[in-house]
């Protein structure tokens, strides 16, 4: 295609989506059009700036934001929930049904019968977009009854929480140059990011010469970074990890000043390992069984880990997601400890890499007085809504930026909770499966559509409306701001000021150096960041943790206020039906998507067919060809979806990527293939989600 250069204008921006980091993106507009995504030319790349690299999900945005999905108009229902009966209404009849519920449920039953359900869509900058526009609505209005809960790393932050006092680990990405050894434990950044340039720092850190040793029942994509791969079976981390302990115990290798120094409580731990109290050591042998890791890779893995510094222990967060998940977040952090790398520039233990991290300040819109009143957990609002123990119940939804029947596990319940509510919202930029169970859809801009300002990563960046909004779409900001004038409190929430005059106010308020940021689109941080643990490590009685004993806590009195033990021990992830449903399923995030938010740019689905993985073995003992529909059940659901045959899964198990987007036919049977279909209600013991401790079984359509 020839290109007028003089006729194109490109404008810089980032894209807002649910996936942990923020990149440079730049808009070519011609004649009010996208015509192409890419990332800015000519930026300075070293090790200290390096771009902010967009993946296919941002670069995708053109496509998504002209998808077939996308809404236009607001819509009303005309059919039954879930259907696609719906009618185009003006704006004006859809906000005032709205404005008139809500003041209708909040006089009879009290701000608390509408339940607010946001998040993991579309994440805007300071409060005009998706779930922070919404939040402040609601702050104005009244005390909803909301969701709350962290479906991504809830056991994660529980473990950081008992252990290191809210210590949170990252790794400043720079850092990993001195890398000699990367673990990645079921950590998945070639596709999933874990902060923008993890991944690209991880492949400069082998091409210095560091090993990358990749744990994960699957061959991910990481795997192309990676030297060695050592398939494990999923909840089973801490067999492992208790194993690797056992050989170290055993042969003298922890690293006992450190443990001696900075914790407290190993000796029961050690007891544990050794087996001095159940009269069971957890030796490799004992762990193949459990993990189906063979003795001796263990055993390998142990002593290289041991002594190889310094050796960076990167677990994702998909092992934290089964059925302790606690346990496996404190067994990580353990085995750090006993390596001896805390502290060491390019080792010790990290969730994601960082940036150079600033603290470039930006304002906030101002809030209301009202907070939710209740909150239910966002992994199994459905279930526990149609469990019916609210009182007073909730009778109307109010859905933004939020597939949230797709999102949360148990997709069937959340449906059917949705079914059995009296009217529901839903404002979003496409018909996503949520909308469909919607009484009044509210059709959104997206992030090329209006101006905003976005912060992520210790940088900020200037969102400029590149293009008029499609349709009749609009912004967040102008929903809720037209309902708040209807409600009565209109100044309150605009201060009568339109969302590109509040952005400006920004600008000029913070003193940002505003013609950089408008030129460029960003402003990065300056700052380098410590090392987890910095302080504490330099003096441990100066900078104590805010733990119980101001030490790290390798035994933990609030796991056993949760009922789990003290120590963190291998507990066995049990199947309820384990003949009726033998294989383990997993089903992460996909590179394709954040969340759902993605599914509906077609040209990204068709990089890589929506599948389920299984192994040839387990496809063999079923008769199974490649790419043949398959039925996939448990007790909670059915679904249609065909086989990925690849030996890049272990025999047992099987994978669906999370996020394609629920569609059920008559018969019950969802056929778009959405992975919480299969997943329950079930938590960890203190409330986190644990999705990858289910099972299903697997059969040709013809039996
Ligand atoms: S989805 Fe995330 S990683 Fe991908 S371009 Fe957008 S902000 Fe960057």
């Amino acid at each position: 295609m020839k290109l007028h250069k003089n006729n194109i204008k490109k404008i810089p921006f980032t894209c807002t989506l649910d996936c942990g980091g923020r990149c440079e993106l730049v808009a070519w507009v011609r004649d009010g059009k996208v015509i192409r995504i890419d990332s800015p030319p000519g930026k300075p790349d070293n090790d200290h700036k390096p771009r902010l690299i967009p993946c296919l999900r941002g670069r995708g945005q053109r496509r998504l934001m002209n998808s077939r999905e996308r809404l236009l108009k607001p819509i009303k229902r005309s059919g039954a929930r879930g259907s696609n009966d719906f009618t185009e209404i003006d704006w004006d009849e859809a906000l005032d049904e709205v404005a008139e519920k809500l003041r209708y449920y909040k006089e009879q039953y009290g701000s608390e019968a509408v339940l607010h359900i946001t998040g993991y869509g579309s994440l805007g900058g300071r409060g005009f977009s998706g779930l922070s526009a919404s939040n402040r609505f609601f702050s104005f209005w009244g005390g909803v009854t909301d969701t709350c809960g962290n479906t991504s790393s809830w056991c994660a932050g529980i473990a950081s929480d008992w252990m290191l006092g809210d210590v949170w680990g990252s790794i400043y990405c720079p850092d990993l140059l001195n890398s000699r050894l990367i673990i990645l434990w079921g950590m998945n950044p070639a596709e999933n990011r874990h902060g923008v340039n993890l991944a690209y720092f991880i492949s400069r850190a082998r091409d210095k010469g560091a090993k990358v040793i990749l744990i994960d029942p699957r061959y991910t994509d990481s795997g192309i970074l990676a030297d060695q791969w050592i398939p494990i079976k999923p909840g089973t981390d801490v067999a492992l990890i208790s194993a690797i302990a056992n050989v170290w115990e055993n042969e003298g290798l922890t690293d006992m000043d450190f443990m001696n120094t900075y914790t407290t409580g190993y000796k029961a731990y050690r007891k544990y390992v050794l087996g001095h109290d159940d009269g069971v050591p957890k030796t490799p042998e004992w762990a193949e069984r459990i993990t189906k890791i063979p003795a001796e890779t263990i055993i390998q893995l142990a002593r290289e880990y041991i002594s190889t510094k310094p050796a960076i222990l990167l677990p994702g967060l998909g092992p934290q997601r089964t059925m302790y998940g606690e346990q496996t977040e404190r067994a990580y952090i353990t085995l750090a400890c006993m390596s001896g790398n805390m502290g060491l520039r390019g080792g010790g233990f990290a969730h994601d890499g960082i940036e150079p991290r600033g603290r470039v300040g930006l304002g906030n819109l101002p809030y209301g007085n009202y907070r939710p009143t209740r909150r239910i957990r966002s992994e199994n609002w459905g279930k526990f809504l149609l469990d019916g123990s609210l009182d007073p119940s909730v009778r109307m939804a109010y859905v933004v930026a939020s597939n949230a029947i797709n999102r949360s596990s148990d997709t069937l319940s959340n449906a059917k909770a949705l079914e059995a509510m009296e009217f529901v919202v839903v404002q979003d930029q496409y018909f996503t499966p949520t909308a469909k169970y919607a009484d009044i859809v509210f059709p959104i801009c997206n992030d090329l559509e209006r101006s905003d300002l976005v912060s992520g990563g210790g940088n900020v960046f200037y969102n400029k409306k590149a293009v008029d909004p499609l349709g009749e779409t609009k912004t967040d900001y102008w929903v809720f701001s037209r309902l708040a004038e209807q409600l009565g409190f209109g100044y309150e929430y605009t201060h009568n000021r339109t969302q590109e005059e509040w952005v400006e106010f920004f600008l000029n308020a913070e003193k940002l150096d505003d013609d950089r940021l408008k030129q460029e689109g960003v402003i990065r941080g300056e700052i380098i960041p410590e090392m987890t643990l910095a302080g504490f490590l330099k003096d441990p009685v100066s900078n104590s943790l805010r733990t119980k004993s101001g030490l790290i806590q390798i035994t933990c009195p609030q796991a056993e206020e949760n009922g789990l033990p003290e120590i963190p021990v291998y507990i066995e992830n049990k199947p309820e039906f384990p003949d009726d449903y033998p294989l383990h399923m997993v089903t992460p995030h996909s590179k394709l998507r954040a969340n759902s938010s993605g599914h509906a740019n077609l040209w990204l689905q068709n990089i890589e067919p929506h599948r389920i993985w299984i192994n040839p073995a387990d496809a063999e003992q079923r008769g199974i060809e490649d790419n043949e529909l398959l039925e996939v059940y448990n007790q909670f659901g059915k679904m249609l979806i065909p086989a990925r045959i690849t030996k890049r899964i272990m025999p047992g198990v099987v994978c669906i990527y999370q996020g394609t987007w629920f569609n059920i036919d008559e018969s019950g049977v969802d056929v778009g293939g959405c992975a919480n279909v299969l997943t329950g209600h079930h938590s960890t013991p203190t409330g986190g989600m644990a999705v990858h401790s289910e099972w299903v079984q697997v059969r040709r359509m013809a039996e």
